[in-house]
């Protein structure tokens, strides 16, 4: 019988972008994963011992390997999916460079059992670090089953490099995520131990994206489809993300991490997404083979495009038309505008601005700001000479005059000295940067972060990837006030239940999950608890913006006053500024030349 299977001419191997694709256990389960789906396999299980190191096992219902061809697959080069340079050029399947298997068996101990439907007996191998020990008949059922122990137990400087079994784990289960939202058609099993952490029956690509991150999940994700775009984005009311991570990316149904396709997804959401903020999308563009190269990193995570405008348009076109037909059919209760004029008049207890914006603010009733024009009747500015426009940190807030609050979101103010000067204040934004200051300056004092006790612990189901990062960063929370217990694995299966025992005392009683969320997408990111500390502004920051909440907000006399105070406490010189402006000042001279007056 001939082989399928054959090894590359060298001159065919010196066209490939070489490297290494065996870095962590999550590679090793992204190549056989992705084996098994070039296979034809309708159910791939991946079951996984301690993080991957003591056992990474996937098990398909593919084509199956054949007697004469088992022994070559685990030879460098040796791949059945090309044969020449033309096949370089429209690579058809995940792999094509016959060097995962080879690579994997290097640094692992490998068994190997496998039958094609049409062979009455299968064949089991067995191998250790490069050496065939066994080749023999074995009555397994069809398709491939490669069990891969010991990773890394001859190259003791790798296994050092591996991190705790829960992050690796954590990328186990990223890697498995993506590849089985892109191929909603086949049965994918994950299991870690003895407990099945996600086990998503074939379907559409939302009964996927509800298998992988639950029912409460799809509500807020909407189709984004066109002629050559399949996918579903998170809607103008989905939660965004301090990274990245949830971006879902594919060319062809290979997963790939492309700047251009991030790009064009953001710009779609446009204004509906803060600035450094992520959404949620799974989205895979169609492009014909000859127009893309996989064959530029060694893990074909990468890939270039012949046409980068083309796929950057298509993206974007896709996932903007998506949001404009949600943002058509909302019936958006949430948000009531203000009633008439340039201010809302709505009058707003002092009970309620605490609850908005917490201790910042005096307490008090007083009446309400009604207008622009009644805030400063008929009052006349007499014109004097410009004088240069001051440095916003000399600024004196509380000195300033108010005229009025527009739209419910910005503080009007004014001052006639100085040659006159005009203030927009965004009150969010003012009492966000108030509270950061508050916090900045606890945090580095010898007494740290004022903390308060809940009274009922906050209840926090973290998945298997946070869980790891929340253990590594139990003592960070903890100087950033958030004392954390772990309580047990959660409902969900793989992930783990922690208690939220005391806050920031700054965030008053608002439910702190989400927050506790970001913070650990965060830490995630920057790789553990050392390297935070370099990144402690913006985690208070974080913290600072969560303290606030958002919206349209009338303000009293007496609460603007007490906004304006709390102003004054703030060093606008001291740091750099972070996030948004706060403060908008125009001089006299420049509203006269506004309007042509000079
Ligand atoms: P590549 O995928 O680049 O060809 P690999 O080293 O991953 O290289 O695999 C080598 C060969 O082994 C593949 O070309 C394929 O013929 C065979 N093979 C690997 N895994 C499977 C599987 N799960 N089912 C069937 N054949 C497989
Ligand atoms: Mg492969």
């Amino acid at each position: 019988m001939s082989h399928i299977i054959k090894v590359l001419e060298p001159e065919v191997v010196s066209k490939i972008a070489a490297g290494e694709v065996v870095d962590r256990p999550a590679s090793v389960v992204k190549e056989l994963m992705e084996n098994s789906i070039d296979a034809g396999a309708a159910f791939i299980s991946v079951t996984i011992i301690e993080g991957g190191r003591q056992l990474i096992k996937v098990v398909d219902n593919g084509c199956g390997i054949s007697r004469d061809d088992a022994p070559y697959v685990f030879q460098r080069h040796a791949t059945s999916k090309i044969s020449n340079d033309t096949d370089l050029a429209s690579i058809k399947t995940f792999g094509f460079r016959g060097e995962a298997l080879a690579s994997i068996l290097a640094v692992s101990k490998v068994g190997l059992k496998t039958r094609r439907k049409e062979d009455l007996v299968g064949t089991a191998i067995i191998l250790e670090g490069g050496a065939e020990s066994s080749i023999h008949d074995d009555g397994c059922p069809p398709g491939t089953n490669i069990e891969v122990s010991d990773l890394f137990f001859n190259t003791p400087a790798r296994l050092k490099f591996l991190k705790s079994v829960d992050t690796e784990f954590g990328r186990i289960v990223e890697v498995f995520k993506a590849i089985a939202l892109v191929h909603p058609q086949i049965h994918f099993k994950l299991i870690h131990g003895s407990g099945t952490v996600i086990d998503a029956p074939s379907g559409m690509m939302l009964d996927r994206i509800r298998d992988i991150f639950g029912v409460q999940f799809t509500t807020n994700v909407i189709a984004a489809f066109s002629d050559n775009i399949r996918g579903y984005v998170g809607n103008h009311r989905a939660t965004s993300y301090p990274t990245s991570k949830s971006l879902f990316m594919y060319v062809n149904g290979r997963w790939v991490h492309d700047r251009g396709m991030m790009r064009a997804i953001i710009d779609a959401y446009g204004t509906l997404l803060e600035r450094a903020r992520y959404p949620f999308a799974v989205i895979d563009v169609t492009v014909p083979l000859e127009d893309v190269d996989v064959n530029i990193h060694p893990a074909k995570s990468e890939v270039r495009f012949k046409d980068q405008k083309y796929v950057y348009e298509t993206v974007k076109d896709a996932v903007r038309e998506a949001l404009n037909s949600a943002i058509a059919a909302r019936e958006d209760k949430a948000f009531v505008p203000p009633k008439k004029g340039p201010t809302a008049t709505a009058g707003g207890s002092a009970g309620d601005i605490n609850a908005l914006y917490g201790d910042l603010f005096a307490k008090g009733k007083a009446e309400t700001i009604t207008s622009l024009e009644s805030a400063s009747p008929g009052s006349f500015i007499p014109r004097i000479a410009p004088a240069p426009k001051r440095d916003i940190s000399k600024v004196s807030f509380s000195d300033l005059g108010i005229c009025g609050q527009l739209w419910g979101e910005y503080l009007l103010c004014e001052i006639r000295e100085y040659g006159g000067e005009f203030y927009i204040i965004d009150q969010h934004a003012a009492a966000e940067r108030v509270a950061y200051e508050k916090l900045f300056k606890q945090y580095y004092s010898g007494d740290g972060i004022k903390v308060q006790s809940l009274l009922l612990a906050e209840r926090f189901d973290a998945t298997a990837e946070e869980a790891a990062v929340i253990r590594e960063a139990l003592d960070y929370l903890e100087r950033l006030g958030f004392h954390v217990e772990p309580f047990g694995p959660s409902g969900r299966s793989g992930g783990e239940t922690f208690l939220i025992k005391t806050v920031p005392d700054i965030l008053g009683d608002r439910s702190n999950v989400e927050l506790i969320k970001d913070l650990v997408a965060e830490l995630g990111t920057f790789g553990g608890s050392s390297k935070v500390q370099d990144a402690v502004n913006s985690v208070l920051m974080r913290i600072a913006c969560h303290s606030v909440i958002r919206g349209v907000r009338a303000l009293t006399v007496e609460e603007s006053r007490a906004l304006l105070a709390s102003l004054s406490t703030v060093d606008f010189a001291a740091y750099c500024p972070h996030g948004r402006p706060v403060v908008k000042m125009y001089s006299r001279a420049e509203i006269e030349a506004m309007f042509k007056r000079k």
